[in-house]
């Protein structure tokens, strides 16, 4: 009997994502580079479904059925291209190689490209929801050619996780590497969404003086709001934890620097080129890197720069307080959101992909990391002919901004009394106040920009464009007109 599918790499991720094929009663292939690790997952879940033991990739490839589909899950990098290089050769016109890692998705429209030439479909999948989720139902995220989803969509269909109406979180996202694109975002917004939290706990602490176990149980009602998500919930869990060795809350003994591996940075980075405003990622990105780039510098800086706080205004009840800080944790997290998706436009522009964004909320909705009930009415507010400008736009989420607004502002000021850093909130809502600004500043820079490099200017009462002669008589002339 042929396999199905085959997997290549089999550490945690290729491991579990063999096992859910498995036990969807797919025949699965199974290779790794070195032969211990199939034996060891053979030994462990054999019983679980049909696998094929092979040794070598040349055995793998001949034990699939036709045409075929290989998903590689090594190392992201250099490993994804050593593997398509020696299996590359090995396959013949249609079969498809599928790369289920975290590809930065650069990497992606280049290996679709070069594999195409070939006659090969290459398909660059996003997953996410970690061991776990590749286990029991990860959210997928594939790209590559359309036709290829026709032959993969079941299979990775039926392994993804469900969302609350019972639809797979898998749907083909575009064309090569759209899929690694979108799975890139998400951590984006994963770390925006971290990051709120963070500053909703750090305010509950400092302002209010609300201690971590106590707070597990404010987040556990939270979680029974409209923030109701997986990051929510183990929020209250990290909370609640007691240090077995000293008594204390554990979050007390963690050191806190925040490591990062390293999408958040590239989300960034992929924002800057193309012009798209993620302030709250790239806030959250700079806020990880200020926790623990410069250790000494924040070592002296404790004890040495002046803090500068003011007079505090009276803090309200504690309960009002706390429903201020939930509203205010919410709106942030609404614009990173909407920033994220604005992102997605700009890059389906920039990268011809026809990206579905209702979908694309739907499928976040259970397995990642980010699945919260909020990307359930992201997803209606998508649906339908006329798609909002940006997503704070949309009529649900303009009347809930109504409602969140007071309190988001009343949290920033308090903050910046007391000189507590809320990098995202504060960011968030001036991201949302520019977005709403009848004149930004913006004329101001033109008009700098046209002193000192005659970058000319638009005219709000005139059409082209318009240069002052700043080091002569000031007079204003047609752009257009000098040039001639
Ligand atoms: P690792 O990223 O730790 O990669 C280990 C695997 O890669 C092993 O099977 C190893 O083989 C193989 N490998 C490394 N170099 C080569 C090479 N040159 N040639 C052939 N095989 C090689 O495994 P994970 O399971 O943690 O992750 C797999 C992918 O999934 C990564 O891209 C990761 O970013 C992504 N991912 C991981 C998540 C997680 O929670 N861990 C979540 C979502 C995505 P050997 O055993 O022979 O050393």
């Amino acid at each position: 009997k042929k396999a199905q599918i085959g997997v290549t790499g089999l550490a945690v991720m290729g491991a579990n994502l063999a096992r859910n094929l498995a036990r969807h009663g797919y025949t699965v292939a199974l290779h790794n580079r070195s032969v211990e690790k199939t034996d060891a997952l053979l030994e462990a879940h054999g019983s679980e479904g049909e696998f094929i033991r092979t040794e070598t990739l040349q055995e793998l490839v001949d034990s699939l059925e036709s045409p075929r589909r290989i998903l590689i899950m090594v190392k992201a990098g250099a490993p994804v291209d050593a593997v398509i290089d020696q299996l590359a050769p090995l396959l013949d016109k249609d079969d498809i190689i599928i790369d289920g890692g975290n590809s930065h998705f650069p990497d992606t429209i280049r290996r679709e490209h070069d594999l195409s030439q070939m006659g090969l479909h290459f398909v660059g999948i996003g997953v996410s929801g970690g061991e776990e989720g590749a286990l029991n139902g990860p959210s997928i995220m594939p790209g590559g050619s359309e036709k290829s989803y026709e032959s993969l969509g079941p299979l990775l269909e039926d392994i993804a996780a469900k969302a609350p109406d019972g639809k797979p979180c898998c749907a083909w996202i575009s064309t090569d590497g759209a899929g690694h694109f979108v799975k890139m975002v998400h951590n984006g917004i994963e770390y925006a969404d971290m990051q709120v939290i963070g500053e909703a706990y750090d305010l509950l602490r400092s302002v209010a003086g609300i201690e971590p176990a106590d707070q597990a149980e404010i987040f556990k009602k939270w979680n029974t709001t409209e923030l109701n998500s997986y990051l929510i919930e183990i929020t209250s869990e990290v909370l609640s934890q007691v240090d077995a060795k000293t008594g204390k809350p554990l979050i007390d003994v963690i050191v806190d620097e925040a490591g990062q591996k390293g999408t958040g940075r590239w989300t960034v980075q992929a924002a800057l080129d193309l012009g798209s405003p993620v302030t709250g990622i790239a806030e959250s990105v700079f806020a990880r890197a200020l926790s623990s780039s410069n250790p000494a510098a924040r070592q002296q800086a404790q004890k040495e720069l002046p803090a500068g706080v003011l007079e505090s205004s009276q803090l309200a009840e504690e309960e009002e307080f706390i429903e201020d800080v939930r509203k205010a944790l919410f709106a942030s997290k609404l614009v990173s959101y909407a920033q994220g998706l604005d992102q997605l436009v700009a890059a389906g522009k920039e990268y011809g992909w026809e990206l579905k964004l209702d979908e694309i909320a739907g499928l976040w909705r259970a397995g990642c990391i980010i699945r919260a009930e909020l990307l359930g009415e992201i997803m209606d507010a998508y649906q339908g002919d006329t798609q909002p400008v940006n997503m704070l736009l949309a009529p649900g989420f303009k009347k809930l901004m109504e409602d969140l607004l007071p309190s988001w502002r009343r949290v920033i000021v308090k903050a910046t009394e007391m000189g507590i850093p809320v990098p995202v909130f504060a960011s968030s809502l001036s991201y949302y106040d520019g977005l709403r600004r009848d004149r930004l500043p913006a004329a101001l820079i033109q008009g700098q920009r046209d002193f000192f490099g005659a970058h000319t200017y638009a005219r709000v009462d005139s059409e082209g464009m318009w240069h002052t002669e700043w080091s002569g008589n000031r007079l204003e002339i047609d752009a257009a007109s000098s040039h001639t």
